[in-house]
């Protein structure tokens, strides 16, 4: 079966934690410093603080940004469920701006939105493409708001040139599936001394010096352990996005005018890393999504759907007013649509032609 995620631990990775295990020092030290100096050189943010996860790097930021109760947060509805999750756990408000054709949030929806609650938009970069951030960040300027990445998927990821997670504060995921991962883990990344300083307090009881508590805080601390992990896979960050890309841009190519199929919009100017190759399948197809993932799957070819839902229509948040329920008719139809193919940077040749004549097949209904 090709798999979706392919996660592999190389020597060098061995290397590392053993290195930590042998130290002693397995909590937070001197390997979580070196991905963090390395994590804010490769993204080319003045600062990046680590933290336990990625949902927590979403709080944290929102926290370090005085965002709670009565405060309104402008997202995309169409991302994993953490986006909003982290947002109500601040006790802020959900506003959801509809998304466009890259699956991300379209800034064109966002200012009907905005009113004298509102503090911050939140974009995602869903599937490894960043949202269209000129537009987005001079919406943010224009109404003095603050932008918080959800750059979960979007590790080493570029719009024109510059880094996911320098547009703002940036919040990234180092979960087991993710580009790069550590088990669990998460970053967050600022060019504001300000917000790197209360990130680090926040993350450490609030407290500067030992016993010394300038405010109230949490344990957010990723370990060594975790950093580990991650610092031979971020020093290799470049490559690896390039043999996704390779993966994605050939498997396109040859799906180009298949009957059923709209293939995703990759814009020209923005890097994407390919955290998931995500295609529609519409009515033309002749089959429903689970019968086309149920034969890609008799044919060894893993699929799935990233996300059969928009945050807003889940059930467990019904009825909760600070989930607001703008209309998403975009986000519904991706919902219903949407299905993810295997891109990881493990496939061979043979794979790709595998995936390839395999949707081909399903497709031909032979
Ligand atoms: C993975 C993910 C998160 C949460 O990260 P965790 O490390 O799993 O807590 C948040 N947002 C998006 C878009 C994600 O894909």
């Amino acid at each position: 079966m090709i798999r979706l995620n392919d996660v592999r631990v190389g020597e060098e990775q061995e290397q590392f934690v053993l290195a930590v295990l042998r130290s002693g020092n397995i909590a937070q030290g001197s390997f979580v410093e070196t991905l963090e100096r390395e994590f804010a050189t490769r993204h080319g943010v003045a600062h990046a603080v680590a933290v336990s996860n990625g949902t927590l790097a979403l709080v944290a930021a929102l926290q370090a940004l005085h965002i709670g109760p009565g405060a309104e947060v402008i997202t995309s509805p169409f991302s994993f469920v953490a986006t909003l999750s982290a947002i109500l756990s601040v006790g802020a408000t959900a506003r959801f701006a509809d998304i466009g054709r890259d699956f991300n949030i379209d800034p064109g929806r966002i200012e009907s939105l905005i009113n004298s609650r509102t503090r911050a938009i939140m974009p995602v970069h869903l599937y490894g493409q960043m949202a269209e951030m000129d537009s987005i960040s001079a919406i943010a300027r224009g109404a003095g708001l603050d932008i918080i990445e959800d750059a979960a998927q979007a590790v080493g990821a570029r719009y024109r040139g510059r880094s996911a997670g320098s547009f703002g504060v940036g919040c990234f995921s180092f979960y087991a599936t993710k580009n790069l991962s550590t088990g669990e883990g998460g970053m967050v990344t600022t060019n504001d001394e300000t917000v790197a300083d209360r990130l680090r307090l926040l993350r450490n009881h609030g407290m500067r010096r030992r016993y010394e508590y300038v405010m109230p805080g949490h344990n957010y601390r990723l370990t060594d352990t975790a950093a580990a992990l991650g610092i031979p896979v971020l020093r290799q960050i470049d490559q690896l996005s390039e043999a996704r890309r390779r993966n994605a841009m050939e498997i396109l190519q040859r799906l180009r005018g298949v009957n059923g199929l709209l293939l995703p919009v990759v814009h020209p100017d923005r890097d994407h890393v390919f955290h998931q190759l995500t295609f529609r399948l519409t009515e033309e197809a002749g089959v429903s999504r689970d019968e086309f993932i149920e034969s890609l799957h008799a044919q060894g070819v893993e699929a799935a759907v990233y996300y059969p839902a928009p945050l807003p229509t889940l059930e467990c948040f019904d009825g909760d007013p600070r989930v607001c329920l703008d209309p998403i008719p975009q986000a519904m139809r991706a919902a219903r649509e949407v299905v993810s193919l295997p891109v990881h940077q493990y496939l061979t040749p043979l794979d790709v032609d595998q995936i390839v004549e395999s949707v081909h097949k399903v497709l031909a209904h032979e």
